[in-house]
């Protein structure tokens, strides 16, 4: 499981510039494409020794009785509870104020790890600012600056040595299953889905004990082929009702999707495409696992609700061009079969071999088609590329002056690739290496 940082702070400390700042993608084929929003609360960390995961709370009043406020400690609550380290932020411009004494309370209880980072602190005397923040006994405070990126770092290395190592064992285990997690909002039919590829007569006792961010594994056999399937909705006993927040965690949605090797997100086709769905779509795509989607209860739909929920998909998820989508129906086992063929398709293409010669050939094909533009006064030329990873594919390509390529010229290279080996189902990165 990855590790989980939460920002904690009183509102404008300067938390979600920190959020972007860790968050933010450099990968061109991400970056910028139409449809893609993400989540401004939570994200996966970049550029770091190792991946993790970041959520920002939003503002904390922790005394607040009423409201809005209210709402928004309980959610801070919440993620406190889901963290493995917290980044305590204060503001060295505005001081200490006494909110902070009652946040450093709450945090006291937690006991997690807490980091206490004074923040804004670009042009000032960095250890004199901060010895005002020794008060709140939360340990040495740190200087940064979000918004320069000052610090920052050495903060992150820092929040991520206090984890202790969490690897676990079981995704050494079946190694040549395809890891399938099974992910979406509340209510859209993962349970159902989970429970109808399974089959009726299996009643399952997974009642395991454990935090909200923890998702239950399941062997399938389907068709002759071993899966495992990531279940993060839990296989419901019969008659026992939940309440549909408490058992959404993001988290354990995003820890799912880095544990998979394909994702099936599931849509409900009754509710459109909701900016949740938007959301995990874009978590999927940030991870570069291979995906399917699957639009759920298609049954009892008319025609022209039909037609509208098309028009909703071409609108809201046209980064996802590079997936399937099947309508089907987990309540009636429609579709199924045709859901599983695209999992082995995306799964296929996800763990592709690519010879270096086979790509190169490639390569100097597409550059005949379309030579990389010029830029400023420089045209790259690209030599080889070689195959740099699986699941996502990575092509690296070698050539020279590759900083002067545009982000266009990219997706270019990225969608011949994509056509030359079939590669259906799994996102593809291309990054280039200067010289030789
Ligand atoms: P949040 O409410 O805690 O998420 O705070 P924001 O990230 O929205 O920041 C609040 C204000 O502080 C914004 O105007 C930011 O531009 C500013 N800010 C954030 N980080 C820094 C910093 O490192 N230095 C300075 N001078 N301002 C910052
Ligand atoms: P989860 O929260 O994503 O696990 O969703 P559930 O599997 O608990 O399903 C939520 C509700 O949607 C339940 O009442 C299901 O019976 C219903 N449901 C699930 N799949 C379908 C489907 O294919 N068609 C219809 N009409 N209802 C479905």
């Amino acid at each position: 499981m990855l590790p989980t940082i939460v920002l904690v702070g009183r509102p404008n400390v300067g938390k979600s510039t920190l959020f972007n700042r860790l968050t933010r993608s450099r990968d061109a084929l991400v970056a910028d494409l139409p449809g893609l929003t993400r989540d401004r609360h939570y994200g996966r960390g970049l550029g770091a020794s190792k991946p993790y995961l970041v959520i920002d709370t939003g503002g904390f009043e922790p005394t607040a009785d009423s409201g809005i406020l209210k709402e928004m400690a309980k959610q801070t609550l919440l993620a406190i509870d889901e963290a493995d380290v917290i980044i305590f932020l204060v503001d060295a411009r505005a001081g200490l104020t006494p909110q902070e004494f009652s946040i450093a309370q709450t945090l006291r209880k937690a006991q997690r790890p807490v980091l206490l980072a004074v923040n804004k602190t670009e042009g000032m005397q960095k250890a004199i600012v901060s010895a005002d923040f020794h008060e709140l006994g939360m340990g040495e405070p740190l200087s940064i600056s979000s918004a320069h990126g000052e610090g920052v770092r050495d903060l992150v290395e820092l929040a991520l040595e206090t984890i202790v190592d969490k690897e676990d064992e079981s995704t050494a285990a079946n190694h040549d299953a395809p890891r399938i997690a099974i992910v979406g909002r509340p209510n859209v039919g993962k349970s159902t889905l989970v429970n109808a590829l399974l089959g009726e007569d299996r009643v399952i006792a997974f009642d395991q004990p454990g935090t909200t961010r923890d998702s239950i594994e399941i062997h399938l056999e389907k068709n002759g082929k071993d899966y495992t399937i990531i279940d993060t909705a839990g296989v419901r006993k019969r008659g026992k009702v939940f309440e549909a927040v408490e058992k959404f965690s993001v988290i354990k949605t995003m820890q799912a999707i880095e544990d998979a090797n394909v994702a099936i997100l599931v849509v409900d086709a009754q509710d459109g495409i909701t900016e949740q769905d938007a959301h995990v779509a874009a978590y999927i795509l940030e991870t570069g696992r291979a995906l399917v989607v699957a639009i759920n209860k298609w049954d009892g739909l008319k025609d022209d609700e039909r037609d509208w929920i098309k028009r909703e998909i071409d609108r809201k998820l046209q980064f996802l061009d590079f997936a399937k989508f099947h309508y089907i129906s987990a309540l009636r086992k429609k579709g199924l079969n045709e859901l599983f063929d695209s999992v082995d398709v995306a799964f296929k293409a996800a763990m592709v071999k690519l010879a270096t010669p086979q790509i190169t050939r490639v390569l100097g094909e597409a550059v005949i088609q379309h030579q990389p533009p010029i830029s400023k006064g420089i045209r790259p030329k690209l030599r080889y590329a070689h195959q740099g990873g699986s699941n996502p594919p990575i092509v690296v390509v070698h050539g020279n002056h590759v900083d002067h390529i545009k982000d266009s010229y990219t997706r270019y290279l990225a969608g011949v690739f994509r056509k030359a080996f079939q590669l259906v189902g799994t996102p593809l990165r291309v990054q280039y290496h200067q010289g030789d």
